[in-house]
């Protein structure tokens, strides 16, 4: 079975993926997936941070059943009442005001660059460059590109998009510097996931904050990993005692339905008007009904709490590894659910492939093995993970 699918996608598929972990999943229930193979594995990773309801969650499953016996899809011609609820979930539960639905991370932070270039052009002034940090990612369309701070996805398609600017992470004194009268907005994300899970600085995103406020900018938070309760927040800003001007939702937003959000609060919003900005899949029936579900359930299981609870026991767990293997395991770092285990670096692909061979799955980010297991993780699988992990830190 799994080697005809490989054959089939060397075939047929464009090979931006090279070669994948050496697995196809056909089933998933809660934490756990199965593979076409017959083998059982826990999902440390959670689709990359989407599935924070795991795997095949009755209500979830039931909810999105619903609604596809009776609508998927009309247009944005038309008023659509999944849409228009979920716009004030999300309200109702942020500092934004107004919402925009796309379909993806990247497309969203499209969204945000271009409602803040927007903003400034409907006031008559010439503002347009976007400061973004080194070893972020914002997404893989040009200008998202252009926004990521890392030069091997930025490399083969210049030129980029012009107007953005990297500047290091956690250095206020470099975002000073790279201003200029030109400057429109300040995209940032509150823990770099991409580059391995690193959390910038309360101090440094206040001082940011107040820089907006001062030289009129406007301050984004790329919060598509990190929103949707990842963090033990529903919104990872709420932890820096600051809001954002815009935020960007995607990933666990549809709870593995594609969707993304611009959020943003009124004043900035408003520079959209009729025909600024469009799409034809963003927010339909089917798409908005997940986001509706996810926030149901958030709501119904206290998913929150569970994230506070969990992400404690588990850095518990953790740091008594890296006592044990001190050598081993160089650093932990986390928000809520998003964990970064910082590896020597010449154990950490053998450690993250003693994990898979063993059933977990988790990604490797340079030597930090990356974990954003489904907010609905419990002490046992912790458990099952940690052992797994002392077991392969032992073997190395
Ligand atoms: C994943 C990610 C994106 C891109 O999302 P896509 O849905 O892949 O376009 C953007 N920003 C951050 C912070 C992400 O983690």
């Amino acid at each position: 079975m799994l080697e005809h699918i490989k054959t089939l996608d060397k075939q047929y598929y464009m090979n931006t993926f090279g070669n994948r972990l050496d697995v196809c999943f056909e089933k998933g229930d809660g934490m756990r997936l199965f593979s076409t193979e017959g083998k059982v594995f826990y999902d440390f990773l959670g689709g990359i941070a989407v599935n924070a309801l795991g795997h095949s969650h009755p209500k979830f499953i039931q909810a999105l059943k619903n609604q596809l016996d009776k609508l998927i899809h009309t247009s944005n011609l038309y008023y659509i009442e999944n849409q228009a609820k979920l716009a004030q979930r999300i309200v109702e539960n942020s500092c934004a005001d107004k919402v925009f639905f796309a379909n993806t991370g990247a497309e969203a932070n499209e969204g945000a660059f271009k409602l803040a270039k927007i903003y400034f052009h409907k006031k008559g002034q010439e503002k347009y460059e976007i400061i973004t940090l080194d070893k972020s990612f914002h997404g893989r369309t040009l200008a998202a590109v252009a926004a990521t701070g890392q030069e091997k996805y930025q490399k083969p398609y210049k030129p980029l998009t012009p107007g953005f600017k990297q500047v290091p992470p956690n250095d206020f004194g470099a975002v000073e510097a790279a201003l200029t009268d030109k400057t429109a907005a300040i995209m940032i994300e509150l823990v770099q996931g991409e580059s391995g899970v690193h959390p910038m600085d309360k101090e440094y995103v206040q001082k940011l904050r107040k820089l907006c406020d001062e030289k009129e900018i406007i301050l984004i938070f790329d919060e598509v990993q990190t929103g949707m309760g990842r963090s033990g927040k529903l919104f990872c800003y709420e932890n820096y005692g600051t809001e954002p001007d815009i935020f960007t939702l995607a990933k666990a937003l549809g709870g593995g339905i594609p969707i993304g959000a611009v959020c943003a609060k009124d004043f900035v919003a408003k520079a959209f008007e009729p025909g600024d900005h469009g799409t034809t899949f963003g927010g339909n029936p089917f798409a908005t009904a997940a986001g509706l579900a996810v926030f149901d359930i958030f709501e119904e299981e206290n998913i929150l709490d569970n994230v506070k609870h969990m992400s404690e026991y588990f850095m518990k767990e953790l740091s008594k590894l890296m006592h044990k293997y001190a050598n081993k395991v160089l650093n932990l770092r986390n928000a809520g659910l998003l964990i970064g285990i910082e590896l020597k670096p010449d154990i950490s692909k053998t450690i993250f492939s003693s994990m898979f061979e063993k059933g977990f799955l988790t990604s490797l980010c340079g030597t930090t093995m990356r974990l954003a297991p489904p907010l609905i993780v419990t002490k046992a699988e912790i458990d099952l993970f940690v052992n797994a992990l002392d077991m392969s830190l032992m073997e190395e």
